[in-house]
C-alpha cells in the first residue's frame, strides 16, 4: 500500500487554536498581557500546596473528590453534579462531542471564544454563527438560527474576546426559548470578574433545568493556567455523560491539590477581582479621555477591555508600537477584528502605561 492516513474531512477543515504570543518578533521577552492571566499571580496557598503535593506522582484522584466537594461548598452545589476538565476547554469540547455528531449543529455568536468552532467540527458537526449585535451577544439573532437540527449552543459570559456581558433577563430569555433537548452551555470563565449585583443567574438556571451546563476555569481569576483545571455543572444526565467521555485521570494531583488550596483562599480571590474592577475602569476612561482619536474600548466586565481602532492609529501599528514599549497584547486579525486588540488588565502602572504608549501613538498617527 503507498500514501499516508487521511484524517477525516471535518478535522482537515479545522483551524488549529492560536494562542496569543508571550515574546516579541526578535525572541525578547515582553510584559504578557495577551492571555487574560491574573496579575496578581497564584493564591501563596496555593504554591505552598504545590510544594506538598509534589512528594509523589502516583495517579491522581480520578474523581478529584475533595476538590468537587470543595467547589460545591464554595457556589451551593451538590458535588455530584459537578465534571473536572483538564481546562475549561476539555469541558467544552465534551459537551459537543457527546451531543453533537454529523449532520447536527452547533451555534455561537460572532466573535466568540475561537474553541467553540473548533470544538463543533472535532466532533463532525456544522457550526452556524450568529450575527453579533455590537460585538455582543445578540440573542433573537441566535434563536433565529435554532432548526432541528441544533444540538448545542456556546455562549460565553462574559464574552472573551469582546468582554460583552448578557444580563441575567437576556440568558434566561434565550435559555426559556430554546427546545429542550439543546445544550445550552454557558461558559464563565470570566465570571468571578463580574459586578455581583449584575450576576447572570447561569449556575440557578443549571440547577433548575436539564439542559443547562455552566463551564469554570481556574485559569483565569485563580492565576492556574498552568495547571489545566476547569470545571462543569449542570443535571445529572449531563454531568453523566461527560463523566463518560472525559481522559480519566484529567486533573493532575499537583492541580487538585492547588486548585483545592485556591478554593479555600477566597481572601485572593476578591483582591483580583477589586483590582481588576478599579483598573479596568482608570485604563477605559484613559483611553476615553483621547476624545477623537478614534480609540473605542467596548465595555467589558472581564479582566481585559477590547480597544477598537476606528482612527488613524492602526491596530497593527498600536500593536507593534506596544511591543516596542514592552508589552504583548492580542491582535485579532484571525478572529475578523483586524481593527481591535484585547488587552489583560495588568497591574496600575503597566495601565498607566499602556495608556500613555496609546496616546503618544495616536498623537504620532494624526
Ligand atoms: N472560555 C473562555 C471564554 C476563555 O476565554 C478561555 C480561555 N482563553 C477558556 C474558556 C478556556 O480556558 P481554560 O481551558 O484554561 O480553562
Amino acid at each position: 500500500m503507498t500514501g499516508a492516513p487521511v484524517p477525516k474531512s471535518w478535522i482537515s477543515a479545522i483551524h488549529a487554536y492560536v494562542p496569543g504570543k508571550s515574546a516579541g518578533a526578535d525572541g525578547r521577552p515582553l510584559i504578557k498581557l495577551s492571555a487574560n492571566e491574573n496579575p496578581l499571580g497564584t493564591s501563596p496557598l496555593a504554591l505552598a500546596a504545590r510544594a506538598d503535593a509534589a512528594a509523589a506522582a502516583l495517579y491522581p484522584d480520578p474523581d478529584s473528590k475533595a476538590l468537587r466537594a470543595a467547589l460545591g461548598t464554595l457556589h451551593g452545589i451538590d458535588p455530584a453534579r459537578i465534571v473536572m476538565g483538564t481546562g475549561s476547554d476539555e469541558i467544552l469540547h465534551i459537551a459537543a462531542q457527546g451531543y453533537a455528531g454529523p449532520g447536527d449543529e452547533v451555534i455561537y455568536v460572532r466573535y466568540g471564544f475561537s474553541v467553540y468552532d473548533i470544538a463543533a467540527r472535532r466532533c463532525g458537526a456544522t457550526p452556524i454563527v450568529a450575527p453579533d449585535a455590537d460585538y455582543g451577544t445578540d440573542v433573537d439573532a441566535l434563536l433565529a438560527l435554532v432548526t432541528e437540527r441544533t444540538r448545542v449552543v456556546f455562549v460565553a459570559n462574559p464574552n472573551n474576546p469582546t468582554g460583552s456581558f448578557l444580563p441575567k433577563g437576556e440568558i434566561a430569555r434565550l435559555h426559556a426559548a430554546l427546545p429542550a433537548d439543546v445544550v445550552l452551555v454557558i461558559d464563565q470563565a470570566y465570571a468571578e470578574y463580574v459586578a455581583p449585583e449584575d450576576e447572570d443567574g447561569a449556575l440557578a438556571l443549571a440547577e433548575a433545568h436539564q439542559n443547562v451546563l455552566v463551564t469554570r476555569t481556574f485559569s483565569k481569576i485563580y492565576g492556574l493556567a498552568g495547571e489545566r483545571i476547569g470545571w462543569g455543572t449542570g443535571a445529572p444526565g449531563l454531568v453523566d455523560t461527560l463523566n463518560r467521555i472525559r481522559g480519566p485521570f484529567n486533573v493532575s494531583a499537583t492541580g487538585q491539590a492547588m486548585a483545592l488550596a485556591a478554593v479555600r483562599d477566597q481572601a485572593f480571590v476578591e483582591a483580583a477581582s477589586a483590582h481588576n474592577a478599579q483598573e479596568r475602569s482608570r485604563f477605559v476612561a484613559a483611553l476615553e479621555a483621547l476624545g477623537n482619536r478614534g480609540l473605542r474600548p467596548l465595555p467589558s466586565q472581564a479582566n481585559f477591555v477590547l480597544i477598537l481602532f476606528e482612527g488613524a492609529l492602526t491596530a497593527e501599528a498600536a500593536y507593534n508600537g506596544l511591543a516596542e514599549a514592552g508589552y504583548i497584547v492580542r491582535w485579532l486579525p484571525n478572529q475578523g477584528l483586524p481593527q481591535a486588540l484585547r488587552i489583560t488588565i495588568g497591574t496600575a502602572a503597566q495601565m498607566d502605561d499602556i495608556a500613555q504608549t496609546l496616546a503618544r501613538l495616536a498623537e504620532v498617527a494624526g
